[in-house]
């Protein structure tokens, strides 16, 4: 038996979950397998065959178990709707042997009682896209939800054609979202709400459990790795895209890669979603709708907080507020490593702005000019002025910092492409490269930007 499942979520209330099966495929094809992550999470594949493999990954050798989908609800671009995995399950909760647990999910695998007008899968353009994209982000020491493989159906979904269908498997810490405290606090019962959020902190900050502020320390301690985690994404350029509620996991991994990018050329405003026409998720907008989010999240449990609904948004308030000062702090830390800069000087705001508008002004591309930086190329008209500051303040080189690959829009679409017709060695190296992304000496063609006729300007929703 390779998984050591042992479910916890499913000794909730009935209303947080539906019992589902994965639909049959019969055509199905092992086209991406994570074998660094599984020997991770003391998965043995050893001895089985990729057919076998897809049947343990795909739950078929657990013919006598029910699966389960989660329930939950989200603020969808501001707007409030009850959602809940439409086209996924949870295969199970793995515990690992140092007594981790992670859920095993499907994503792309059928129906369920939550799919609405949908079909339940996925195409695989989509998922092998989270595939690479959520490693890379892993391997750029980014909390992330992690891809264990992806496996093509056989299947034609339709989206704007018809596309290949796949199932991605993905690993989480957990998938408790926002969305889903919001749609514990619509229940009519008390105790079902109880019931979830007692769930939560004994699953994922268990050492808060016997604090006497529990519920105002769990609040404390989501708004940290959420602001900790927007640092790192601005860090690495990357846009999340839809950072809708129920695309925010309490347990702090950046989860559901949908159209998600990283930058190219600087641009502050830059958003990648085809339906955000307001950039409410744009590249420099994602601090504040965290926050945003975080105060969604709070209003479902501020009663726990204080009995006095009045004491209790004052203290969430200043929570919110100590955060937003945390990020610009956080912030300005994590740009003075990037530029090299000592961390304690108090006047590297300037040089840090001077920078990024020079990027923004000439388009030029947000990775590479760090390294052009690092590497005396930077463009010595541009920074003429810029580099007679910056030098009297350079520091030193902070390792691990800038990143040398990033998994580029244009690339990942021309990988996609070649899949579609049966060419997958790209995929292949491409996915070996962004092992190490901080490693020099990388194959020109992943590195540089995209030339006008690539660039990707919008990616889709209908994933
Ligand atoms: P996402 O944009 O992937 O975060 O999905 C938002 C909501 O739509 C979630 O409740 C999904 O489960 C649901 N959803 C997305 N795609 C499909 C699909 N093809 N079939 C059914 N539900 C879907
Ligand atoms: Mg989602």
């Amino acid at each position: 038996m390779v998984w050591n499942f042992q479910d916890s979520y499913t000794n909730l209330p009935e209303i947080f979950y539906s019992r589902v099966k994965p639909d049959n495929f019969n055509n199905k094809k092992l086209l991406l397998f994570n074998e660094d992550l599984a020997k991770e999470i003391d998965l043995n594949f050893d001895n089985l065959n990729k057919n076998q493999i897809c049947d343990v990954l795909l739950g078929n050798n657990q013919l006598d178990k029910y699966f389960f989908s989660q329930a939950y609800a989200g603020h969808q671009f501001g707007n409030f709707t009850i959602l809940g995995d439409g086209r996924a399950l949870l295969l199970g909760e793995h515990i690992t042997n140092d007594k981790q647990r992670l859920d095993i999910q499907l994503k792309g695998s059928g129906k369920t009682p939550y799919s609405r007008n949908g079909d339940g899968k996925a195409a695989l353009g989509p998922m092998i896209r989270e595939y690479l994209i959520s490693e890379a982000m892993h391997n750029l020491g980014i909390p992330s939800t992690r891809a264990l493989a992806v496996i093509s159906t056989g299947e034609k979904v339709l989206r704007e054609k018809f596309e290949p269908g796949a199932i991605l498997i993905r690993v989480a810490k957990s998938h408790i979202r926002v969305g889903t405290f919001q749609f514990g606090s619509l229940l009519k019962k008390s105790d079902e709400f109880d019931n979830l959020i007692s769930y939560t902190i004994n699953r994922l900050y268990p050492n808060l459990i016997n604090k006497k502020h529990k519920f105002l320390n769990f609040f404390e301690k989501i708004c940290d790795l959420q602001i900790n985690l927007i640092v790192e994404w601005m860090r690495v350029g990357f846009i999340h895209g839809v950072m809708n509620t129920d695309n925010m996991s309490l347990s702090g991994e950046t989860i559901d890669y949908g159209p998600c990018a990283f930058l190219d050329n600087y641009n502050p405003k830059k958003v990648f979603s085809s339906i955000d026409k307001m950039g409410r998720y744009s590249f420099e907008n994602q601090p504040k709708i965290a926050l945003w989010n975080l105060a969604r999240l709070a209003e479902t449990f501020m009663h726990y907080i204080d009995n006095n609904e009045i004491k209790s948004i004052k203290i969430i308030e200043e929570i919110l507020n100590k955060n937003e000062k945390k990020f610009e702090r956080n912030w300005n830390i994590m740009m003075s490593k990037k530029l090299n800069l000592d961390i304690n000087n108090k006047n590297n705001n300037e040089v840090i702005k001077e920078f990024l508008d020079l990027m923004h002004i000439y388009k030029l591309d947000y990775t590479n000019t760090f390294l052009d930086l690092e590497n005396n190329r930077l463009n010595k008209e541009i920074f003429k002025n810029w580099i007679k500051k910056y030098n009297k303040c350079k520091l030193k080189k902070y390792n691990k910092f800038n990143p040398t690959i990033i998994p580029r829009n244009h690339i990942i679409e021309k990988i996609i492409n070649e899949s579609y017709n049966g060419e997958l060695n790209k995929l292949y190296e491409f996915e070996k490269i962004l092992k190490n992304p901080y490693k020099n000496n990388i194959n020109k063609e992943f590195l540089n930007p995209p030339t006008d006729n690539e660039k990707v300007y919008q990616t889709f929703c209908g994933t």
